[in-house]
């Protein structure tokens, strides 16, 4: 996408950058995430999307050994869904398969900059409101369910990990489908 832009001329791609952005991470709210449940028959399919900036506390690419650390650390806990949502035990549903993946715009206040360039400019760090960089994180889960009817709610453990996270936006499918806004105050997900 970004490189498509490219090939537009200057004047085009300040306008178009912030059109691209939005098409590409909307919504990226800081303090928000997305999650989708989906339950077809046995078959159970969990994405969840977040600014970085919830999950870690910052969305440049890691550059100091904390940073990594941290990053690591997320990824470890991240790959067990158990660490942030608890299935109903009856429901006996055992993943089968685990995505990680994540997604970089960068909005800078001159020409857009493309991720390559981005990761060999170090100074942006310091000075996030000059040359700013938005990271979504990208998690899914399939899981086989033996007893899908028995799944009829599940506890969403992320805003006790993930204090800067304050909402979630949720959709779930299953016989039905429904939109439901979780917090700290109401973190079960239930099946329509
Ligand atoms: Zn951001």
């Amino acid at each position: 996408m970004i490189k498509a832009a490219k090939l537009v001329a200057p004047v085009l791609l300040l306008a178009s950058g912030s059109a691209i952005a939005q098409d590409a991470l909307a919504p990226h709210v800081h303090g928000e995430a997305r999650l989708q449940v989906v339950l077809d028959e046995q078959e159970l399919v969990i994405n969840l999307n977040s600014p970085a900036y919830n999950l870690l506390g910052f969305e440049h690419a890691p550059q100091s050994a904390e940073e990594h650390a941290l990053v690591s650390k997320l990824d470890n806990r991240m790959r067990e869904p158990a660490f942030w949502i608890e299935l109903p035990a009856a429901a006996r549903c055992s993943l089968s398969r685990v995505t990680l993946g994540q997604h970089v715009e960068q909005w800078g206040h001159g020409e857009p900059h493309d991720h390559q360039q981005g990761l060999a400019d170090h100074d942006h760090a310091d000075a996030p409101s000059a040359h700013s960089e938005h990271r979504d994180l990208a998690y899914e889960y399939r899981f086989l369910c033996a007893y899908p009817e028995q799944f009829e709610q599940a506890r969403v453990k992320l805003f006790e990990h993930f204090p800067a996270l304050t909402s979630l936006h949720a959709e779930v499918i299953g016989a039905s489908q429904s939109l439901q806004e979780l917090n700290a105050g109401n973190p079960m997900l239930r099946m329509p």
